[in-house]
């Protein structure tokens, strides 16, 4: 029989196979403890270790909030904070993320845009597409993208990003926020309003944490030089090949303002949606607004 994945040298990862048919696999319990984060090995296994400067904390609000502040006093591009145990993981407006320690993988990554680079709009699409490649690398099938910043696979979400943003000595500086269910126990299933899934289940083996924030990070740092080249336009084509609810019908929710129904026809160049509606084209920015599938 031959296995759907090719093993590639460097870091034992696994390339899936597009023309195979995606797998499931069932989400299987944790028999052991789960392996430690270790920066040593996150650093061993990146391509541009030079590029990062990892920290670890066992405990923190949001290592995104960190992050911010952190930016504000002059931390240079590629600090990330990875942390077990968030205690006010946040998602876009306001709303919680939840992880659990050895379960989940949450980290941030400040990077500073060169000078004379424009704001970085669609950044979230392109972290998706960064994250989805890196996942796909290690073997995840089935990974899709939801407008603008959940990860899903088999329509449940397995991750989000959050991007915020902030200017200093005039240039551009992002804080990338990612959450990921590696695995997915029973109190975080139970716990968030929206199917949630974890990698676990879209993937051959469970996958080490250290081993996937380096394949993200090298990922990131990639897709980061590719966009201060063009910017989203040259991700958009790979973005729109996992767009989850490409073509369906779905409904824009916001507050305060009716909802808007329509059909998702792809995205913008600065990452809006481009949603067909009854009085025609219409462009949804991200900011404040939500998608539910019809
Ligand atoms: P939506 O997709 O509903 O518009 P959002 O983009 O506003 O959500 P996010 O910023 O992605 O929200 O993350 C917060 C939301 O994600 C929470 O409200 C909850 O529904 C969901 N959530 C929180 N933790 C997890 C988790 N570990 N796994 C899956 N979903 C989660």
């Amino acid at each position: 029989m031959s296995l759907p994945f090719r093993v590639t040298a460097k870091f034992g990862r696994f390339q899936h196979n597009a023309a195979e048919k995606p797998k499931r696999y069932p989400n299987r319990m944790q028999t052991h403890a789960p392996e430690p984060l270790d920066t040593r090995i996150v650093a061993a296994a990146l391509s541009a270790p030079e590029r990062f400067s990892i920290g670890l904390l066992d405990s923190c609000e949001s290592t995104s909030t960190l992050l911010l502040d952190r930016a504000q006093q002059g931390a240079p591009s590629g600090s990330v904070v990875v942390c077990e145990r968030q205690t006010a993981g946040r998602g876009r407006r306001g709303r919680s993320w939840l992880s659990a320690p050895g379960d989940s993988l949450t980290f941030s990554l400040l990077w500073r845009f060169p000078e004379g680079t424009p704001p970085p709009a669609g950044l979230s699409l392109a972290v998706g597409v960064a994250a989805a490649r890196a996942l796909e690398g290690m073997g995840a099938a089935g990974v899709r993208l939801k407008w603008p910043n959940d990860i899903l696979a088999g329509g449940a979400k397995l991750g989000g990003i959050l991007i915020e943003t902030l200017t200093s000595g005039g240039r551009h500086v992002a804080v990338i926020g990612i959450g990921l269910n590696v695995r997915l126990p029973p109190h975080i299933a139970s716990a968030v309003d929206v199917a949630a899934g974890a990698l676990d289940g879209v993937m051959p083996f469970s996958p080490s944490r250290n081993l996937l924030l380096a394949g993200l990070l090298d990922g990131l740092a990639v897709m980061l030089d590719e966009f201060a080249r063009s910017g989203f336009a040259g991700l958009i084509e790979e973005w729109l090949a996992r767009h989850a609810h490409a073509g369906q019908r779905v409904t824009i929710l916001a507050e305060g303002t009716a909802p808007i129904d329509g059909r998702c026809a792809g995205v913008d160049a600065d990452g809006a949606l481009l949603l067909e509606t009854a009085t025609g084209l219409r462009r949804i920015v991200s900011g404040e607004v939500s998608l539910r599938p019809q």
